[in-house]
């Protein structure tokens, strides 16, 4: 049986124009294909209703599953209802639990119903509507006669589209997939992410070898976005062979990307030294230049980050690092603000400021990042994305003199947000060495 086909149809001139991204498909076809539906097209349209209305037409013809976002508000240029029961050959109908909805809706808003929210209430006789509950446009699922196909019209806004996907058409997808019926059944096409740091794609491609080839099942391919390359496997088929095929691929996948693998799917790789340093109830400061901040940002983003990471600075004149950090004027004269010496300064002052804050029962450890964003401030010596990290352990109780330092120094190309995304990044990763255990090989942009 092949499993099912899905088309997106995102509509509205705001997605045509560029004023807003198009994030609903993205969504929806991660999501479709998680739940084993192959998406094979996807198509954006502005608010006009023969387009919408021939796309859906030939669409319907090709696949087992329409979805359209968009166009269900009550606007003139709101046009998937019309366009849906011109495509049903129906006339549209109101309807009146839809009507009390929206009104009820209204109400608890403190705001009277206007006559065009009234056309929200319309659907093709023969289609349902699906309950919004986030915002007052309901959603409607219908069934082209001709060919079968399933359409779901969801609003515009992915506030209120994602929920209504979660709660109406998921479980109309799976009770399909259940009953073997319509072509949606039988497959499933399961994904896995294996996200490695400090290796570059095409060494990452080459280690992988042949498990790239195009035309193998399951399918591999990497990705590469600030610093994190990634690398996907897509298994297709019943499900319990797609299942094994993951499971084997995965393993080789792993064998292959070694200790540069540092988590799958939703990890990410804050979250993953965060987890680190919990299971050793170890703390962290961060100091940085060059970052701004962005270190700090990656790993506050993590929900419980303040358990383990207990702050950090910001400097970034040379004044702030001898005043919070204690790095002296010699280091700066000698060597400037970006040098080993003063990613080290940096570390070590980070340390002890630190050390009487907490006394934690493990160990103490600094990331300072020092380097040239750009696009200016670049020397033959030392060239626009020149970063020096160091990385410092301690034990708060023991004197800092004995703290152990460990200082990289970087080349990164590609701009100035570039530098600033990969040194926040490069820093985590090489905590994470220290703290995986692992040998420290030379990271990727390492000179
Ligand atoms: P409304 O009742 O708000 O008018 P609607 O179902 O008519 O809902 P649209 O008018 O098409 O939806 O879009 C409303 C808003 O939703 C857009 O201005 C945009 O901010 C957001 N939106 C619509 N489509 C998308 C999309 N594909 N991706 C991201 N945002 C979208
Ligand atoms: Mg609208």
């Amino acid at each position: 049986v092949p499993h099912a086909r899905a088309a997106i149809i995102s509509t509205g001139d705001e997605l045509l124009l560029g004023q807003t991204l198009n994030t609903n498909s993205r969504w929806l076809a991660d999501r479709l294909t998680s739940l084993g539906i192959s998406v094979t097209e996807h198509l954006t349209l502005g608010d006009d209703q023969e387009a919408l209305a021939s796309a859906l037409q030939r669409l319907c013809r090709s696949s087992q599953l329409v979805i359209i976002t968009g166009g269900l508000g009550p606007t003139e240029d709101d046009l998937t209802r019309p366009a849906l029961a011109n495509v049903l050959d129906e006339e549209l109908i109101e309807d009146p639990v839809a009507l009390a909805h929206i009104e009820a809706w209204m109400k608890s808003a403190g705001r009277p119903m206007l006559p065009a929210q009234r056309t929200q209430a319309l659907r093709p006789p023969s289609a349902h509507m699906l309950p919004n509950s986030a915002g007052t446009a309901p959603g409607l699922a219908a069934r082209h006669k001709a060919t079968g196909c399933h359409i779901f019209c969801l609003p515009g806004p992915p506030n209120e589209m994602q929920p209504m996907f979660e709660t109406s058409v998921v479980p109309k997808l799976r009770a399909l997939a259940d009953s073997g019926k319509d072509g949606v059944s039988g497959h499933v096409i399961l994904t896995r992410a294996i996200h490695t740091v400090g290796i570059a794609e095409a060494d990452l491609a080459a280690r992988l070898g042949p498990l790239m080839h195009r035309r193998t099942s399951p399918l591999v391919g990497t990705t590469a976005s600030r610093g994190i390359v990634s690398c996907r496997i897509r298994a297709e088929g019943p499900a319990d062979i797609a299942r094994r095929q993951l499971a084997e691929t995965e393993a080789q996948v792993r064998a292959a990307a070694g200790d540069f693998v540092f988590g799958q799917d939703q990890d990410s790789l804050a979250g993953v030294v965060l987890e680190l340093l919990k299971q050793r109830n170890d703390r962290l400061v961060v100091a940085e230049s060059c970052t701004g901040g962005g270190l700090a940002a990656l790993l506050t983003e993590v929900p419980g980050a303040s358990a383990v990471f207990l702050g950090g600075w910001i400097t970034y004149a040379n004044e702030m690092k001898m005043h919070e950090l204690a790095v002296t004027r010699e280091i700066l004269d000698r060597h400037g603000a970006v040098s080993t010496q003063c990613a080290q300064a940096m570390a070590q002052g980070a340390l002890r400021a630190a050390r009487d804050v907490a006394r934690p029962p493990g160990q103490l450890h600094a990331l300072a990042v020092t380097g040239i964003a750009g696009p200016d401030g670049g020397s033959d010596a030392k060239p626009v994305g020149t970063v020096f990290i160091a990385r410092a352990t301690a034990d708060p109780g023991a004197p800092m003199e004995s703290a152990e330092i460990e200082v990289r120094r970087f080349l990164f190309r590609g701009g100035r947000e570039a530098v600033r995304e990969r040194s926040a990044r490069m820093a985590l990763a090489m905590l994470r060495l220290k703290l995986a255990g692992l040998r420290t090989e030379r990271l990727l942009w390492e000179i």
